[in-house]
C-alpha cells in the first residue's frame, strides 16, 4: 500500500500542543498495527534549530543520525518508541538552502526561481520523502507555526497542491485550534476557531477534522455550531481537553475517536482495536506512586523548562518504572555559591547537573557537584554536567588549581576538558559538533555496567569538548574512574566515583533515548538511588 499522508496544522495561537496531538494520533494508529512516522516542518529560516538558544526554542533534540532537530521529535520518539532521523525535521531554511544550492549548480536551466513552483516543489518533495521509502503506511506531517502567518504560507500551499495531486482519500488535514473560555461571560467561544478555519480555507485547504483545545468540555450544541461554520462533520469536531499528563492524550483522543475519523477519511483497512495495554499500565504506575523523591536540576536555562524537555520526560518514565513520584526542583546555577549551596541542595535526594554551553553558571555547577560529592547525595551529570564533574574533581581532589575546560578558560594550566582535535579546524557553527549515536564500551564490574546490564551500548552525543586523556591516570588513581570508553577513539564517555553511593556522569545524552516503553536505565537507576538515599536518611 502507498503511504497515506496526514497534515496537522494549527491556528489561533501557538503552544496548543500540535506535537502531542500528532504523537498521540500516531500512537493510536501504531497501536492498531499501522507503521507510522511523524515529521515536522518548521517555518523559520535557520537551517536547523542547532544554532538556536534554548531560550528561543526549547531543547535541541538530536537524532541517531546526528541531526539537530525540534523538540517535538523527542515527543514522537517517546510516544512511538521508533527513532526519527534527519529526514523528519525540515525548516524553511533547509528548503531554501536546497533550492539555492541547485540554482547555483545551474539545475533550473535559466528559469526564474520562484516560491511557486520551486520552493513549493521542494517542500512537497520533502513531505513525500519518508512515505516513498516504503517503510510507512502513514506519514504524519506537523506544520509548525500558525495558519495565517506569512512564513507558513508556502507550507500550506504545498499541502493544498498535494491534496489535489494525491487524491481525496490519500490525505487528511487536521487543524488544531483553541476554544477559549471567557470567565466573565461564562462561555466557551467558537469565533477564533471559525476565523482560523476561514484563514486555512482561504489558502485553499479545507480541514477534514478539527481538534479543539479547551479548558472545559465542549457541549454538543457547540460542536454542532463549529461543524456548521467550518464545513466539517459534527463527529469530526474533536475536543482536546487539558490533560493531567501528556501521556493521557492518546487515551483522550481514543475516547474522542480521532483515530476512527482518520481511518474513515483515509479509507484505511480497519485492522484491529488499538492495543494500549502497556501504555495504560505505564499510566497506572505513573499515577499511583508509592514513594516520592526530590531531584535538584542544576542548569542555566531553568526559567524555561522546555530547555530540558527530554530530561524532564526521562524522569517521568523513570519515576513510573519505580512507582515513584519525581519532583524536580529547579536551581539556576548562576545563583549557587559556596555559601548557599548546602542550604539549597541539602534536602535533595539526588542532583542532576544539566548539559549546556559557555561560562555563565559554570561556577555554580562546580559548587553543586562539590557539595553532592562530599555529602554522598546521588549525582547524575550529563554532557557539560560530566565535564563539570571532571573539573571539580581536578580542582578539589587532585589539587590542580585553575583546572578547567578550555571552553571556559582557554589558558588554563590544567585543561582536563579540551576541544577534540578534529573540532579545532571547524569554524562553521551548525551541525558541526560531535553529533548522534556512537558506541561505548562499559567496564565490567563498574557501576555503569551494572546499570546497563551489558558492556556494549550506543548513545547520542552533542558536544565539542572531551575529557583529556592526559589526566586519566591521575583521576583513576584518586578514585574517579572512566567506566565507559569509545572503543574506536578512546574518548572517555562515562566517569564514576568509587567511594560514593551513586556518582555517575556521561559525556553523552541518555535523556534522548528514554521512551515510555523503554525508560532509560541511567534515569531508572538514578531515581532508585535517590529512593535509597531518602530511606537511609
Ligand atoms: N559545552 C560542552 C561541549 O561543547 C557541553 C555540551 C553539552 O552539554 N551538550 O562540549
Amino acid at each position: 500500500m502507498a503511504a497515506k499522508y496526514i497534515f496537522v496544522t494549527g491556528g489561533v495561537t501557538s503552544s496548543l500542543g500540535k506535537g502531542i496531538i500528532s504523537a498521540s494520533l500516531a500512537k493510536l494508529l501504531q497501536a492498531r498495527g499501522f507503521s507510522v512516522t511523524i515529521q515536522k516542518f518548521d517555518p523559520y529560516i535557520n537551517i536547523d534549530p542547532g544554532t538556536l538558544n534554548p531560550y528561543e526554542h526549547g531543547e535541541c533534540f538530536v537524532t541517531e543520525d546526528g541531526a539537530e532537530t525540534d523538540l517535538d521529535l523527542g515527543h514522537y520518539e517517546r510516544f512511538l518508541n521508533v527513532p526519527t532521523s534527519q529526514a523528519n525535521n525540515v525548516t524553511t531554511g533547509r528548503i531554501y538552502y536546497n533550492v539555492i544550492t541547485q540554482e547555483r549548480e545551474g539545475a533550473y536551466l535559466g528559469k526564474t526561481v520562484q516560491v511557486i513552483p520551486h520552493i513549493t516543489d521542494e517542500i512537497k518533495r520533502r513531505m513525500l520523502l519518508l512515505g516513498e521509502s516504503g517503510e510507512y503506511d502513514i506519514v504524519i506531517t506537523e506544520i509548525g507555526g500558525c495558519v495565517g502567518d506569512i512564513e507558513s504560507l508556502p507550507f500550506i500551499e504545498a499541502v493544498r497542491q498535494l491534496r489535489w495531486e494525491l487524491g481525496v482519500n490519500e490525505t487528511c488535514v487536521i487543524h488544531l485550534t483553541l476554544v477559549p473560555y471567557l470567565k466573565a461571560a461564562g462561555e466557551l467561544k467558537t469565533k477564533p476557531t471559525q476565523h482560523s478555519v476561514r484563514d486555512l480555507s482561504e489558502a485553499g485547504v479545507q480541514p477534514d477534522i478539527l481538534v479543539c483545545r479547551s479548558e472545559h468540555h465542549i457541549p454538543t450544541d457547540l460542536r454542532k455550531k463549529i461543524a456548521l461554520f467550518c464545513n466539517v462533520k459534527q463527529n469530526s469536531v474533536i475536543e482536546s481537553i487539558d490533560a493531567e499528563t501528556i501521556y493521557d492524550v492518546p487515551l483522550l483522543m481514543r475516547k474522542e475517536k480521532l483515530d476512527e475519523r482518520v481511518i474513515a477519511k483515509l479509507k484505511l483497512p480497519h485492522k484491529s482495536e488499538p492495543e494500549l495495554e502497556t501504555w495504560k499500565e505505564f499510566l497506572g504506575r505513573l499515577k499511583n506512586p508509592t514513594a516520592e523523591v526530590k531531584i535538584g536540576l542544576v542548569g542555566k536555562y531553568v526559567e524555561l523548562p522546555d530547555a530540558y524537555k527530554s530530561i524532564v520526560e526521562s524522569f517521568v518514565h523513570a519515576g513510573a518504572a519505580n512507582e515513584c513520584k519525581v519532583s524536580i526542583k529547579w536551581f539556576q546555577s548562576e545563583n549557587i555559591n559556596d555559601e548557599n549551596v548546602a542550604g539549597l541542595l541539602q534536602g535533595m535526594d539526588g542532583v542532576l547537573v544539566a548539559p549546556g554551553f559557555g561560562e555563565r553558571g559554570f561556577k555554580g555547577k562546580l559548587e553543586a557537584i562539590r557539595f553532592v560529592r562530599e555529602a554522598g547525595i546521588p549525582f547524575l551529570g550529563i554532557c557539560l554536567g560530566m565535564q563539570c564533574a571532571a573539573v571539580e574533581f581536578a580542582r578539589n581532589v587532585l589539587g590542580l588549581e585553575g583546572a578547567a575546560s578550555t571552553e571556559m578558560d582557554p589558558n588554563t594550566p590544567y585543561p582536563v576538558i579540551d576541544m577534540m582535535e578534529d573540532q579545532k579546524q571547524i569554524t562553521q557553527k551548525g551541525g558541526t559538533m560531535r553529533l548522534g549515536a556512537y558506541t561505548c564500551e562499559l567496564k565490567k564490574g563498574s557501576k555503569a555496567f551494572s546499570i546497563y546490564g551489558k558492556s556494549k551500548i550506543s548513545e547520542r552525543h552533542r558536544h565539542r569538548y572531551e575529557f583529556n586523556n592526559k589526566f586519566l591516570a591521575d583521576f583513576e588513581n584518586a578514585g574517579m574512574v572512566a567506566s565507559g570508553i569509545n572503543p574506536d577513539t578512546g574518548l572517555v564517555e562515562v566517569i564514576e566515583l568509587q567511594n560514593h553511593p551513586w556518582f555517575v556522569a556521561a559525556q553523552y545524552h541518555p535523556e534522548l533515548k528514554s521512551t515510555v516503553l523503554n525508560p532509560h536505565p541511567l534515569f531508572v537507576k538514578f531515581v532508585k538511588a535517590a529512593m535509597n538515599y531518602t530511606k537511609s536518611k
